[in-house]
């Protein structure tokens, strides 16, 4: 694979649990195209859920890293330290008559809780509803509900986004170019009341800050990206190239993820392994399509 502009690529991980080895296939992707074209790979914390903000994560993290040996460029970025960053880009959108308030309760909402502050692993299509029916309250009644001080959150209009912007495009390094249909995406929540933003605005925004060309990133997260395009074209933010790479799996096809203790970079350590021994794993793991069977 040969991309002819200097690369920046980055690691955006959520410090809400220990390190795990899937973690590490994706700092090792982002950090190797990163070299492989002479380019910069940057680390960002993404920590906007208050729940990620646990200091002896961030700090187990950036130990995990250093004793794996997978150096990033520049300074790294926080994301809990530019919540007005993103205020400005809420505003915008709100300027341009975007975001309507939703009323729903946080139970109505329950399977987006996940999506809000963090990336969302469960892709859309396999959660229950489409969540717009705020879309089309009257406009007395929002007026009233908002002078009352009800609870709500912000969402996006996707179909008001497609009418302004179409149907841009993008490229994935993995599966091609690819089209992005705003309607065809969830009215997704941009802010409320206990986090002022998202995951969805917070990536777009600093991506572009940092002047990420190239993400690297799991495939669970490619049904986000349409979102991220969408984002970017109402913004007006470059559009990065991606490159959603196979996620590792357990021999039952699962996912793995931080519940898994046994795949923590920390256990490995424990038991005396070493970085070597543990890259290797996961590169027998790749060619062996995702599964993991352990060190
Ligand atoms: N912070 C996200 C995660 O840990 C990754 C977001 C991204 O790469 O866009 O799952």
């Amino acid at each position: 694979m040969s991309l002819l502009f200097p690369v920046t690529t980055r690691f955006a991980p959520t410090p809400s649990g220990a390190l795990h080895v899937g973690h590490v296939l994706a700092a090792f992707t982002a950090r190797r195209l990163a070299d492989a074209h002479g380019g910069r790979c940057l680390l960002r914390i993404e920590d906007i859920d208050s729940r990620a903000r646990d200091v002896r994560w961030v700090n187990q993290l950036m130990e995990d890293l250093d004793w794996l040996g997978i150096r990033f460029d520049g300074e790294v970025m926080v994301q809990s330290r530019r919540f007005g960053v993103y205020a400005t880009a809420l505003r915008e959108l709100h300027d341009k008559e975007l975001l309507y308030p939703c009323f729903c309760s946080r139970s109505m909402r329950r399977h987006e809780e996940e999506s809000i502050s963090r990336a969302p692993h469960t892709p859309p299509s396999k959660r229950p509803h489409r969540p717009d029916r705020c879309r089309s309250l009257p406009a007395d009644e929002v007026e009233q509900r908002l002078a009352a001080g009800e609870a709500h959150s912000w969402r996006i209009d996707m179909q008001r986004v497609q009418d302004s912007i179409g149907c841009p495009t993008w490229e994935d390094l993995c599966a091609g170019v690819q089209r992005c249909i705003p309607s065809d995406c969830e009215d997704v929540i941009l802010s409320r009341k206990d986090t002022p933003t998202s995951y969805h605005l917070a990536v777009v925004v600093d991506d572009a800050q940092q002047g990420v060309n190239l993400v690297t990133r799991g495939r669970d997260l490619m049904e986000s990206t349409p979102i991220h395009r969408a984002l970017q074209a109402i913004l007006g933010l470059p559009t990065p190239v991606y490159a959603h790479h196979p996620l590792l799996r357990d021999s039952n096809g699962v996912r793995l993820a931080k519940r898994d203790q046994a795949t923590s970079i920390a256990s490995f350590r424990e038991a005396g392994y070493s970085p070597a021994q543990i890259l290797s794993s996961i590169r027998a793991a790749v060619s062996n399509g995702g599964i993991w069977k352990g060190n």
